[in-house]
């Protein structure tokens, strides 16, 4: 008899689950609380981003991720855009991180260049060209368009891995081999519980002894008068302080002292500025993040007035409009891993906090955890 396993969430986390269960000869199911996947999963920029993984086996994560998306959108007919991306640096502090990470990038054998302003003029004519220093560009980095990619990775997945989906199925029981959703008991022999922010629904023990926070991260969606591409991904300054795959250029403790002297409520905020744009032609731009375990439901329009106006530092954004504003939330581990993986009752798992980079690791972290399962 084929063996079966019972996936929690239909959130990416899940559904990269799902997809490496099926992968693996299981029959799967997934449960999912609402009627479609609407949690962090849909609200995020689309960004499959290596350039933010360190190298080594986070990095490897990230590629392996991005060529899983491919298969996917491939699969489906769905968009993407191998975008790559660009961070601009408009101060020497913000140039001489650059240069420092040029010589890391291609010492690990990322494809990168540095691009002169005017060699971004002609390929990047959106970037802001007063005072701007030059840029960073690496084509590892692709776009999906979170609305449309995650509801097509279900439908690929019940297409041609025959996964079964019981939407608006909250799940309130995990036991050794079953799960409760209401007056129906389902039984499997492995169980996956990737529940996202609401992971300490199911598991409050855990979830209390856990180095994990929450954060709230406000993002906002604009269009331009006319349709144009902007052709890749472009990230400001402030990018450089939140990846930590660029903690390794020895001058941005320099560049973050400058920050925080400068503009301490981009700090306060955690705020940081990138675009992407999707098929029809809509800019995502965000972002802001703040911690901890209950939220302000309402969202701050200064928040949103920073954002907007780091944007027009180095965009040239002026004329686009607000079309939504919304915020995400995700968990966060504390203790520098990037997702938390464990096994609290036998053949029942947690896989959750990834974090700012689930569309970006977690077909490769899937995969890697339930082959170490099975
Ligand atoms: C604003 C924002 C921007 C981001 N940008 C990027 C980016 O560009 N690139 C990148 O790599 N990452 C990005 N991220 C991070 C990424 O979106 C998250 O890491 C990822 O979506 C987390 O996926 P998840 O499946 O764990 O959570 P979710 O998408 O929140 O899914 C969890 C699902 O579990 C369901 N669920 C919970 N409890 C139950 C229950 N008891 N029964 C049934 N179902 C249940 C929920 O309804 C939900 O659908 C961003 C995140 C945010 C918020």
């Amino acid at each position: 008899m084929k063996k079966t396993a019972i996936v929690v969430g239909a959130g990416i986390v899940g559904l990269a689950t799902a997809k490496a269960l099926a992968n693996n000869g299981y029959k799967v199911t997934v449960l999912e609380k609402t009627e479609k996947a609407v949690g962090a999963s849909i609200r995020n920029f689309g960004m499959v981003w290596p350039i933010g993984q360190p190298d080594g086996e986070l990095y490897q994560l990230a590629k392996k991720s991005a060529s899983v998306w491919k298969n996917i959108c491939d699969g489906m007919g769905m968009w993407f855009n191998q975008s790559g991306s660009l961070h601009v640096a408009y101060s020497k502090e913000e140039w001489i991180v650059l240069n420092e990470l040029l010589v890391q990038f291609e010492k690990e054998g990322r494809p990168v260049s540095l691009l002169t302003p005017s060699q971004i003029a002609v390929k990047f004519p959106h970037v802001k060209q007063a005072q701007l220093m030059g840029g960073l560009y690496s084509s590892d980095e692709m776009i999906v368009d979170p609305r449309i990619a995650v509801a097509n990775v279900s439908e690929y997945l019940k297409e041609f891995s025959a996964v079964e989906f019981l939407w608006n199925h909250t799940v309130q029981e995990v036991g050794n081999g079953y799960v409760k959703s209401g007056h129906l008991v389902l039984n499997a022999d492995k169980i996956f519980v990737c529940s996202g922010p609401d992971i300490e629904t199911l598991f409050p023990a855990e979830f209390n002894a856990l180095p994990i926070v929450k954060c709230k991260l406000q993002m906002m969606r604009m269009v331009m008068p006319i349709h144009r591409s902007i052709s890749t991904s472009v990230c400001g300054g402030l990018s450089l302080l939140h990846y930590n795959s660029f903690k390794q250029a020895p001058s941005l403790p320099l560049l973050r002292e400058k920050i925080s002297a400068e503009m301490p409520e981009y700090i306060q905020y955690g705020i940081h500025v990138m675009v992407s744009q999707h098929e029809a032609g809509e800019l995502t731009v965000g972002d802001s993040h703040e911690y901890g375990f209950t939220f302000d439901p309402f969202d701050q329009q200064h928040i949103n007035d920073l954002i907007l106006s780091y944007l027009n530092r180095f965009m040239n954004a002026e004329s686009w409009q607000l079309k939504a504003t919304w915020n995400g939330v995700y968990p966060k581990m504390t203790d520098g891993s990037s997702w938390y993986f464990s096994e609290p009752i036998n053949d029942v798992y947690i896989l959750n906090g990834l974090g700012g980079a689930g569309m970006t690791l977690s077909f490769g972290v899937a995969e890697k955890m339930v082959e170490e399962v099975i």
